[in-house]
């Protein structure tokens, strides 16, 4: 029987390759001039890493994480998210110790074990930046305006920003008993999961995406009316400062970040053009996240941004890739010896930094041209006995027929 990739799995075409180098290229680019350096870590960590540092009241680690024991008896799991990962690195290499803030970003695949659908796969790959070290709102709103110009950059269109505040450890455990007095009469009405959350994290009861709960939790009061002065005034910083970007948003209490470790700033970027997954970019503060995963006690901001929703969304609004690049130059011979030569000159032109190509499989001169134009190659040259003799190549170009002699000398230039 034929193997088949392993389900929520996709393979990345030669074909489609080219749409992830662009928005990668992009990413890395727009990062660099916001101040962003890369990090790269591992795709498997300690299990523990991500009880720590995603929380174990979370849909992640109660139910999506692909978890297995090592050889050596280690219990190891991929990696579900790349902020605790950044975190670990963080603090085992004393990054802290340095200038802060330390501003990273990462390209990262992800693993969770989900149902699979459109937008949601079982490995799917993020974009990813964290600025750990700064406690003012000045960062939350950098890690913003970076999101918004990347996604407009990408020429995503019918995209709104969902900000809110999550609160914090002063406020948020008496905004969480005015939910669960608000809850409590409806609780035969909530679905088992939430029936479990109900007493280690009432928030994440808002998130619920079953239509019983949708319904119990529609008047819930919410947290962004009970911020103590210090999570009101933060707020009213963030959204100041994305006012004097020029950046607009929607004030939205019903974004939830429901981890432990989200404090204040809370957001999303969403559309409705790509069906159900309309979240393409989340992130949030979480300032105790470094110290819950050993480090020091240091505040952090950041988003993780899915590149599958971002390529079906930048397909949904015709974005422009361009074309896959094709050889500029495709050499076709006839003889022996020319073949020689021109092995040669490809692999000078090559030397030179031209796309040039040829037929490894040595058909006879009709295939070559065939094969020529299947690459879509933008010119072609046939290598024969006079060629060979007088160091001249006649080039075509294959979209205007039109043929021009040159020497070879002069080739690599004139592409
Ligand atoms: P959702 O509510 O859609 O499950 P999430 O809150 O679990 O999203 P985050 O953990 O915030 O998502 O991850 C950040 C981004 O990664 C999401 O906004 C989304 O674009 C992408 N993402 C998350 N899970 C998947 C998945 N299973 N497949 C593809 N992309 C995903
Ligand atoms: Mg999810």
């Amino acid at each position: 029987m034929a193997m088949k990739a392993p389900k929520g799995t996709k393979d990345m075409l030669p074909q489609d390759a080219y749409r992830w180098q662009y928005i990668e290229e992009e990413w890395a680019k727009i990062c660099s001039e916001y101040g962003f350096r890369e990090i790269r870590t591992p795709v498997f960590e300690s299990t523990d890493l991500f009880n720590r540092g995603v929380g174990d009241t979370t849909d992640i680690v109660q139910k999506e994480m692909y978890t297995f024991e090592d050889m050596g008896g280690r219990s190891i799991t991929l990696k579900p998210e790349g902020t605790s990962p950044a975190v670990r690195a963080f603090i085992e290499s004393n990054l802290y110790a340095e200038t802060q803030p330390t501003k990273i970003f990462y390209d990262t695949p992800c693993y969770r074990y989900e149902k699979p659908q459109a937008g949601r796969l079982r490995e799917f790959h993020q974009f990813g930046i964290e600025n750990f070290g700064t406690p003012s709102m000045m960062a939350d709103a950098e890690i913003i305006a970076l999101g918004h110009d990347f996604l407009k950059r990408m020429g995503i269109e019918d995209i709104e920003l969902h900000i809110s505040s999550v609160g914090c450890r002063k406020c948020r455990p008496v905004y969480r008993k005015v939910l669960q007095d608000y809850l409590r009469p409806k609780y035969d009405c909530l679905c088992e999961t939430c029936k479990s959350r109900f007493d280690k994290n009432p928030m994440r009861i808002l998130d619920c995406k079953s239509p019983e709960d949708k319904e119990a939790v529609k008047d819930a009061p919410m947290m962004i009316d009970y911020l103590c002065e210090d999570c009101r005034s933060d707020f009213e910083d963030l959204k100041s400062y994305l006012d004097a970007m020029g950046i607009e948003y929607v004030v939205d209490p019903s974004i939830v970040r429901g981890l432990d470790y989200y404090t204040k700033t809370a957001f999303e970027f969403i559309t409705t053009k790509i069906g159900a997954q309309g979240t393409v970019c989340g992130g949030g503060r979480y300032d105790h996240l470094i110290e819950e995963v050993g480090g020091p006690d240091m505040p952090g901001v950041g988003f993780g941004l899915g590149k599958e929703r971002l390529l079906l969304l930048m397909e949904a609004c015709g974005h422009d890739f361009g074309a896959a690049p094709s050889p500029q130059i495709f050499l076709a011979w006839i003889g022996d010896e020319a073949k020689l030569y021109a092995l040669n000159l490809l692999h000078e032109l090559r030397g030179k930094g031209i796309r040039a190509d040829m037929d490894t499989k040595e058909r006879n001169l009709k295939g070559q041209m065939k094969y020529a134009n299947k690459l879509g190659a933008e010119y072609t040259a046939v290598i024969g006995g006079d060629e060979v003799a007088s160091g001249e190549i006649t080039l075509k170009n294959m979209s205007t027929s039109e043929q021009t002699k040159i020497r070879r000398e002069d080739l690599a230039d004139a592409l």
